[in-house]
């Protein structure tokens, strides 16, 4: 085993140095996501934890250069879920033994805090045994707290990049990453159980720029950090970028259960996206978490962050089985229960 390997193994942290040695340099990828497949068996054992994912709007007022459903998109054909097919989602997702529900959606306005606070307190009357997680990207403190004390107990917001400069490079003068931050703190102080991440392979990211995400999350400590390859989209200013490499968003997946023992890592839609196999494999590489699609399939192929995504013509029942499948061919289980993170919010 190599010298920067075992002490990732060891001792949970690498310098600035090493982790930039680290994802420069080839690494032996079977010794890498063994050691990264032993330390999320030491703390989770071979379970899979379920999400069952509604994107429930694709309206956004942003305007962010690497998104499909950005608002500057106009050919993006627009759709909102009523509050009864999101309940319906619910009750379908809960049959198939989902017990975390995820509503995810651009920056919607239509979306008044009292309306996502209606939305979530009845998901929470209907499935008093569940999780409801929010997506609904950056609010001031008090909405955080209205959907909180409306029953959302978790909050995914990746920060997409910690480097202010890249920050500006992905992202309109109107964004920016302290205000991103600012969210992410509110949220932890709240109570939430915080998820958040970077794309991999963005256009202009750097090695450092990784770093820095790393060090970022080191600091945040959430509950869960949702990782994938960054996938062009032509409807977007990135048009002419290329897409990631899966092989760097592998190599980070067991680079990050290595630092973050206890972490909920998923094994995200942009991996299968970018491969047949991509969340098997990343599964493999310590993620143990999934987020299979429960949005009617009439709007999947909407959702278009990003070119290509999988799971857009199926029923939610064939989601289950095909995810059933994949989980068991590379050697994990799923666990039909809350699935919390191992990382408490301190
Ligand atoms: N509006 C919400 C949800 C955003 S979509 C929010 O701001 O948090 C969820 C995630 O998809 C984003 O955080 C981003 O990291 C990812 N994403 C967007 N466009 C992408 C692309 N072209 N390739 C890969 N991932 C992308």
């Amino acid at each position: 085993m190599s010298d920067l390997l075992e002490t990732l193994r060891t001792a949970h942290d690498l310098t600035d140095s090493e982790i930039l040695t680290f994802l420069r340099e080839p690494q032996p990828e079977q010794e890498l996501f063994a050691a990264a497949d032993a330390e999320r068996r030491k703390w989770y054992g071979d379970a899979v934890f379920l999400r069952g994912l509604i994107e429930f709007t694709n309206y956004c007022k942003n305007n962010c250069y690497y998104c499909g459903i950005r608002a500057g998109n106009s050919h993006a054909e627009r759709y909102r879920l009523t509050n009864e097919q999101i309940l319906d989602c619910c009750k379908e997702g809960y049959a198939l033994g989902y017990r975390t529900f995820v509503l995810q959606g651009g920056e919607d306005p239509y979306y008044t805090d009292d309306k996502i606070c209606e939305l979530v307190s009845a998901i929470a009357v209907q499935h008093p045994d569940c999780r409801i997680t929010l997506s609904i990207g950056e609010k001031p403190c008090g909405s955080y707290q209205r959907y909180y004390d409306a029953g959302a107990r978790r909050y995914l917001l990746r920060h997409e990049t910690a480097s202010p400069e890249h920050y500006r490079m992905l992202h309109p003068e109107s964004m920016s990453l302290e205000n991103r931050k600012r969210c992410l703190y509110d949220l932890k102080a709240i109570g939430y159980q915080v998820g958040s991440g970077f794309m991999i392979g963005s256009p202009y990211q750097t090695p450092e720029n990784l770093l820095a995400d790393i060090r970022f999350l080191q600091e945040l400590q959430p509950a869960m950090i949702g990782v994938g390859p960054y996938i062009t989209h032509t409807e977007t200013p990135f048009a002419d970028q290329p897409s990631g490499d899966l092989h760097l968003s592998l190599k980070i997946i067991a680079l990050l259960r290595l630092l973050f023992p206890k972490a909920l890592i998923p094994a995200t839609t942009a991996f299968g996206s970018m491969h047949p196999q991509g969340r098997e494999l990343a599964l493999k590489a310590g993620g143990n978490v999934m987020m299979p699609n429960l949005s009617p399939t009439a709007v999947r192929k909407l959702y278009d962050l990003y070119e290509n995504k999988i799971c857009t013509g199926e029923e939610a029942t064939q989601c289950k089985g095909c995810l059933e499948r994949r989980i068991q061919s590379a050697g994990y289980r799923i666990v039909s229960d809350v699935g919390d993170s191992l990382v408490k919010n301190v």
